[in-house]
């Protein structure tokens, strides 16, 4: 059986990032080889639309560049990701990193300075703390490059 890979959608290709835009990755290409997809977004999921405000998080809470509180959606948009993960049953999730949802060891620091700070985004500390194994880009294009395929994993 194939094993399944949660990303985040922006790395896909999908136009959900704050912006607009996408972080779409080539390395993407050669992970579809080795397992099944599950492409989320976890700030659209939680009901945020795009484009909207950047946000990052600032403590407890997370803050969007006008001062609104949208930690209710990011909590939201995390807990369908688990959700979605365990009943996937993926073996691993590859985030893109520094997203105030998504970042993985090390994310922006609350005061919109493009400092960054260690730390993981809402979703992927609800992914940790279920057990979940998460990589950022730059990890997964590392390790999909090597001859590893996700059955060694485990
Ligand atoms: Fe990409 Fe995650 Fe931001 Fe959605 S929340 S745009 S998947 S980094």
């Amino acid at each position: 059986k194939r094993e399944k890979i949660l990303i985040s959608a922006c790395l896909m290709g999908e136009a959900c990032r704050y912006d607009g835009g996408h972080n779409y990755k080539q390395i993407v290409e050669k992970i579809k080889t080795m397992g099944d997809i599950i492409s989320f977004c976890p700030e659209e999921a939680g009901g945020l639309s795009t484009p909207r405000t950047p946000a990052e998080r600032c403590g407890l809470r997370v803050i969007t560049a006008d001062g609104d509180d949208v930690t209710e959606a990011f909590e939201k948009g995390a807990k369908q990701a688990v959700t979605l993960a365990i009943r996937e049953d993926c073996c691993l999730a590859i985030m893109k990193s520094k997203s105030p949802s998504c970042g993985n060891g090390t994310i922006y620091d609350g005061t919109f300075t493009h400092t960054l700070r260690s730390g993981d985004g809402v979703t992927v500390e609800a992914l940790r703390a279920v057990g979940i194994e998460v990589i950022t880009e730059a990890e997964a294009a590392i390790y999909f490059t090597d001859t590893h395929d996700t059955h060694q994993r485990k």
